[in-house]
């Protein structure tokens, strides 16, 4: 790259395609090799060309950070802060039991069957009957039950975007979201959300490029923590209406708040109808119900209805009676009511013992709801770097390039989840955060 002057970004992206297509795999910490087929299995390559059969993603390069950070060594002992996955001790696993053994509860084999591609019927009411409490009117008919809200983010783009499409996306943001959208060819536009919401960009955006979608995450982002208050809420409903935008509002963490209640969501705001509003149960419950939800017009989810007759017919019967049953019980709400204490207790344990052990290395902001610390190295340091250095240490987050659309930006962040583990392993997790700080500092 030097040798020909390609910028490093070139080089990286050109090393990405390779990968993608499988021809090369890279190693963090180590450097990007040709992929060798294992022993015994090189004749397989040679009979069958998969690499060439293939389809070319539409639009390169995806972002292979988190799979990179899985290969990074953490056995024994390691403490992960890295997945944004609730603890699996406080899964309500009791109150699932009491859902699937209670006497009245027996379920109609009919319901075991293929059921409608929108969702099961009773939880698409349950759904609109339990936003209403977040000030959001719908109806069952307004709800579309997907296999997680990652489903819910891939069948809008497939009823709205094609390649050369224009999405803008908060900078940094969720990065399942941002492939989602560069996946179907959209070009991806990018709004610094450091501070004060860049209201004129994003009003330049809209004149010069027409974006299909804003997609933004107002409640306890992803990866930062943030809170958009209400008058920007408001104000971006206003700009939006003006230019007929759609806003995808992605809330999973909305009903995780510590302090005071959120705001209204932007689509319990919505007058215009421009709101596409899209939530799920894994962060609320667990991540392997799979089950999220999207509430949208009518003519938008007939649309994804069909791409989903495509993919899976309809999403799991069984998880979609199991929330029923909780519900209708009302265990939803005192399961939150019992995570909401102790995850507030778990972001202070963390965010003391980060002021603690790292005060001087980083920078942050303790966030009012979520599962998210979004740090900051206040030193020269790359997070690439410090994960490195980290996993001998025995503790692992997820860099901050991961969520950028345009790395190395946010090369100098980190993100760190304070729900999956107790608040010893958390104060321990940020010793050893502070001692890798060290070593690399000695070194
Ligand atoms: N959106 C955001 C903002 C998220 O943080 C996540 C999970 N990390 C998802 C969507 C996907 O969630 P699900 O498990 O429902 O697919």
């Amino acid at each position: 790259a030097v040798l020909f002057g390609v910028s490093r970004t070139t080089a990286i992206n050109a090393y990405r395609c390779l990968e993608q297509q499988g021809l090369v795999v890279t190693r963090v910490g180590s450097g990007t090799y040709v992929e060798e087929l294992p022993a015994g299995r090189e004749e397989e390559g040679r009979s069958v060309p998969w690499i060439q059969l293939m389809t070319p993603f539409p639009q390169l390069p995806l972002s292979t950070v988190l799979r990179e950070i899985l290969e990074v060594d953490f056995s024994g002992g390691s403490i992960s802060l890295a997945a944004g996955m609730p603890d699996p001790a406080l899964y309500p696993v009791e109150l699932l039991r009491q859902g699937i053994a209670g006497s009245n509860n027996g379920i109609n084999p009919v319901d075991l069957g293929h059921i409608s591609t929108e969702g099961y019927g009773p939880l698409r009411n349950l759904v609109a009957r339990m936003i209403a409490d977040r000030g959001i009117e719908s109806t069952g008919e307004d709800v579309m039950i997907t296999a997680g809200s990652q489903q819910g983010l891939y069948l809008i783009g497939k009823a709205l975007l094609e390649p050369g499409d224009y999405v803008v996306v908060e900078s940094p943001t969720f990065i399942g979201a941002h492939q989602v959208f560069s996946a179907s060819g959209a070009r991806i536009l990018s709004l610094p959300v450091a501070g004060q919401f860049p209201f004129s960009l994003l009003e330049d955006y809209l004149v010069r490029y027409r974006p299909k979608l804003l997609y933004v995450i107002p409640t306890y982002h992803n990866p930062t923590g943030r809170l958009m208050p209400e008058n920007e809420r408001r104000d971006l409903l206003k700009l939006a209406a003006r230019h007929r935008l759609v806003v995808l509002e992605d809330d999973p963490y909305s009903e995780l708040y510590y302090d005071e209640k959120p705001p209204a969501s932007l689509k319990a705001l919505d007058d215009y109808g421009g709101v596409v509003y899209l939530s799920t149960y894994s962060k609320v419950l667990f991540p392997g119900l799979r089950t999220g939800y999207v509430v949208a017009h009518p003519a938008l989810l007939n649309r994804m209805a069909h791409e989903k007759q495509f993919i899976d017919l309809h999403s799991n019967n069984l998880a979609q009676w199991l929330l029923c049953r909780l519900l209708e019980s009302d265990a939803l709400r005192e399961h939150l009511a019992l995570v909401r204490g102790e995850y507030k207790k778990r972001r202070d344990a963390l965010a003391k013992a980060l002021r603690r052990y790292c005060g001087e290395e980083l920078s942050f902001e303790t966030p009012r709801g979520g599962f998210y610390i979004w740090c900051r190295n206040n030193r020269p340091v790359l997070s690439g770097r410090l994960l490195q250095q980290s996993a001998g240490e025995g503790v692992s987050f997820v860099p901050g390039e991961a969520f950028y659309v345009h790395p190395p930006e946010g090369e100098k962040e980190f993100r760190l989840c304070f729900v999956t583990h107790a608040e010893k392993p958390l104060q321990e997790g940020a010793r050893r955060l502070a001692r890798a700080l060290a070593g690399i500092r000695r070194t």
